[in-house]
């Protein structure tokens, strides 16, 4: 069984204090149940980052899940330190330094979709309700589900930048394991 959300947080604290001295900022991590087609996402532009994974696919691979989320952990903490965001030597160094040696994931083989040319994420924090956009708003914006007549101040919609999407599949050594920058 999937741990819950609660433990995902739990999870990520242990590791957080396990291998990075606490200093992974702030995440949010929860499940997405309509990822079919990646394993993990970050995003980054705002406290807490969001962490998100498929639960479809760790209930096939649970034993997955704790690499996976050291990797988005990895990201979060070259993103804090460096604003880092990249596959590249301090991401690879401190992914070694948790013991995970490949970047690169048995991750199924559902065949990616093209869901990572969507690159901001738009979030309401007062009803969940999300949307994901090419381009960022020029302008501020408002839930469509909290208030659905007009612009409303109260609700607004956070933007996340969508740095990386793990695409499910992308597997092949040699390749991105993953799909936008
Ligand atoms: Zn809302
Ligand atoms: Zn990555």
């Amino acid at each position: 069984m999937l741990p819950s959300e609660p433990e995902l947080q739990l999870l990520f604290a242990r590791l957080n204090y396990q291998y990075f001295n606490g200093e992974v900022p702030d995440c949010r991590i929860r499940y997405n149940e309509r990822f079919s087609n990646s394993a993990g996402r970050i995003s980054y532009g705002r406290t807490p980052l969001i962490v998100e994974l498929s639960p479809k696919h760790f209930r096939k691979y649970p034993e997955a899940l704790e690499e996976t989320m050291l990797h988005e952990m990895v990201h979060a903490w070259c993103y804090a330190r460096f604003r880092d965001t990249g596959h590249g030597a301090r991401f690879k160094k401190k992914l070694r330094e948790c013991g995970i040696t490949s970047i690169y994931h048995e991750l199924g083989n559902v065949r990616p979709l093209n869901e990572s040319s969507k690159r901001y994420l738009l979030r309401c924090d007062h009803c969940a309700f999300e949307v994901l956009r090419k381009k960022r708003p020029g302008k501020p914006t408002s839930c469509a589900r909290c208030n659905k007549r007009r612009f409303d101040p109260r609700y607004p919609l956070t933007i996340y930048e969508i740095v990386e999407m793990r695409e499910v599949g992308s597997t092949v050594e040699g390749r991105a394991a993953h799909g936008s920058r």
